[in-house]
C-alpha cells in the first residue's frame, strides 16, 4: 500500500466520533493495542486486522498501571514519528494515542481483577501486570468499542486474559490472536529487544533454541521432569537468569506434568543482562 497519512486522535471523544461514523455506515473496525516503538510484529497484527475488518484502528499507549515501580517505565523505548511512517505504509485508517491523563483522568480508582489465568507464569513475576493491562484494554474496548481487537501470541498468557475478561464482562468484542513474528536466527520480536547489549543480541536466540529443542523432547515422551530441569541448566549456562519455565495447557493454561493430546505450550522468561526476555512454543503431540 502507498504511504498515506494517518488521522489522529488524542481524545476519546475524537476516536468514537470517527468510529461511530464507520459503525453508523455499517462498517466494522478493528483494534490493535499497542505501546508503540513499533517493529514487525506489530505490523503482522495491523496485516491480520486487515482482513477481519473494514476499518483499521492502532492504539499507542505506554500503559503506566501496567508497571511496578521499579520496572522500567520512564525508559521504555518511544517513537511516535517512527511509528506512524512504518503504519502510513498499512491500511490503518486511525491512530488513537491519548495521553496518561486522558487514560486516567485525576482520581481514577478503578482496577479489573482477571483471576486464575492471570495467577502464575508472568503473573507470579509481575503481579502488578495484568491488572494494569486488563484494566487498560476494557478501558481502550469501551472508548473504541471495536468489532474485532488483535493481539499477539508472544504474550499468550496476555491474550488469554483479554480473551477471558471479553467473555466475562460480556464485551462484544471478537479477540483474534496472531502467531509470533521472529527475528531470521529465532528471536522473538520485542521492542524491549532494544536494550540488548551487541554481546547478549547474540545470546538471546538460545532462548528460542532450547526452547524448541526441549518442546520436541517432550513430544518424543521423555519425562517433564527431567527436560525442564536439564532446560534451566542449559539456558543457565548460556547466560540467562531463569524466571520461569513451565508446560502448560494452551487454552486453561493448566500446568501439565504428563504429556497427551491437550493442546500444550512451554512457557518461558529469562533474564539476560538488563532485559527480560519472554517466549512461548507449541509442544507437539506426542506421535
Ligand atoms: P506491546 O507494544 O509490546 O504491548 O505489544 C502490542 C501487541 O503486539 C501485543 O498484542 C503483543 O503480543 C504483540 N506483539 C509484540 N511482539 C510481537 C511479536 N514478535 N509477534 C507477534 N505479536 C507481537
Amino acid at each position: 500500500m502507498p504511504k498515506h497519512q494517518i488521522p489522529f486522535a488524542r481524545t476519546v471523544a475524537n476516536l468514537r466520533a470517527q468510529v461511530d461514523a464507520w459503525h453508523a455506515a455499517n462498517k466494522t473496525v478493528a483494534l490493535v493495542p499497542t505501546m508503540g516503538a513499533l517493529h514487525t510484529g506489530h505490523l503482522s497484527l495491523v496485516k491480520l486486522a486487515e482482513t477481519h475488518a473494514d476499518h483499521v484502528v492502532v492504539s499507542i499507549f505506554v500503559n503506566p498501571t501496567q508497571f511496578a515501580a521499579n520496572e522500567d517505565l520512564g525508559t521504555y523505548p518511544r517513537d511516535e514519528v517512527g511509528d506512524v511512517e512504518k503504519l502510513s505504509a498499512h491500511k490503518v485508517d486511525l491512530i488513537y494515542a491519548p495521553t496518561p491523563e486522558e487514560m486516567y483522568p485525576e482520581g481514577f480508582s478503578t482496577t479489573i481483577a482477571v483471576n486464575g489465568i492471570s495467577d502464575g507464569l508472568c503473573g507470579s513475576s509481575r503481579p502488578h501486570f495484568f491488572g494494569g493491562v486488563a484494566t487498560v484494554v476494557a478501558k481502550l474496548f469501551l472508548q473504541c468499542r471495536p468489532d474485532v481487537a488483535v493481539f499477539g501470541e508472544k504474550d499468550y498468557q496476555q491474550l488469554l486474559v483479554i480473551r477471558r475478561m471479553a467473555r466475562d464482562l460480556d464485551l462484544p468484542v471478537n479477540v483474534i490472536g496472531a502467531p509470533i513474528v521472529r527475528e531470521p536466527d529465532g528471536l522473538a520480536m520485542s521492542s524491549r529487544n532494544a536494550y540488548l547489549s551487541e554481546v547478549d543480541r547474540k545470546t538471546a536466540p538460545k532462548l528460542n533454541e532450547l526452547l524448541r529443542s526441549a518442546a520436541n523432547l517432550l513430544a518424543e515422551g521423555r519425562a517433564t521432569s527431567k527436560v525442564i530441569p536439564n532446560l534451566k541448566k542449559r539456558l543457565s549456562e548460556a547466560g540467562f537468569d531463569v524466571d520461569y519455565l513451565e508446560v502448560r495447557h494452551a487454552e486453561t493454561l493448566a500446568p501439565l506434568d504428563i504429556i497427551g493430546k491437550t493442546p500444550t505450550r512451554l512457557f518461558a522468561a529469562a533474564i539476560l543482562g538488563k532485559t527480560r526476555l519472554i517466549d512461548n512454543v507449541v509442544v507437539p503431540a506426542p506421535r
